[in-house]
């Protein structure tokens, strides 16, 4: 069963290394974007770290929606309202349960997924975070760690695309052979469920 804790560790684990890898994620964001990623999501981690260690929230449910209330109102950036809108979903759907089990999480995590694309119109193959976090949901039945495969494998699989939404869209063909920023940062924050599980 997965509780706060582990909730609160993947929020953590996920600053870290959105904090290790802020330069790639913004230097990914510099060929077809406007070179801001890494520095968006480091100020909104850092942020959620903060709150979260300020208002210890005590339900996953809670902690998810906390930090995405945070990320919604400290990142500019479309990436802001996106992961934004993913964390605080997942943690609505969760409601105020204690303790929830993976497959409980797995269904919530796809309403946030689904919630993500719903905002942002976005579907698989149109080069964003959508690319790495829809294989990652297929493949969290087998568990984190081939979630965590999953999502990597599709962030390099977005290089080849063109780019349907977003900034990078407004360069065309010319945002193809480049690996799209969001589905990147959206590895890391699935890698994080299995440093927050100790696997
Ligand atoms: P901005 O593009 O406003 O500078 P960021 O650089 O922080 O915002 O984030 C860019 C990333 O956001 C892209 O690489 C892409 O993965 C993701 N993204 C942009 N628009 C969308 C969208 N409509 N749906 C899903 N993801 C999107
Ligand atoms: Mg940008």
């Amino acid at each position: 069963m997965l509780d706060a804790d582990f909730f609160r560790r993947w929020m953590t684990a996920t600053a870290a290394s959105v904090d290790r890898e802020a330069e790639r994620l913004t230097a990914l964001d510099s060929p077809i974007g406007d070179a801001d990623h890494g520095s968006n999501l480091q100020r909104g981690f850092t942020a959620v770290t903060a709150t979260l260690e300020k208002e210890a929230p005590d339900t996953p449910g809670a902690v998810l929606t906390l930090a995405g209330r945070v990320l919604i109102s400290t990142v500019g950036g479309a990436s802001g309202p996106l992961y934004g809108t993913l964390l605080r979903r997942t943690g609505k759907a969760l409601g105020d349960a204690a303790e929830v089990s993976e497959e409980r999480f797995a269904a919530a995590l796809r309403e946030g997924v689904d919630a993500v694309m719903a905002l942002g119109g976005a579907a698989p193959g149109d080069k964003t975070m959508i690319d790495s976090l829809v294989p990652a949901l297929d493949a969290l039945g087998d568990g984190f760690a081939a979630a965590r495969a999953a999502a990597e494998e599709g962030a390099v699989a977005t290089t080849p695309l063109q780019a349907r939404k977003g900034r990078a869209s407004y360069l065309g063909e010319r945002s193809i052979g480049h690996q799209d920023p969001g589905a990147t940062s959206a590895s890391l924050l699935v890698a994080g469920l299995v440093e927050a599980a100790g696997e």
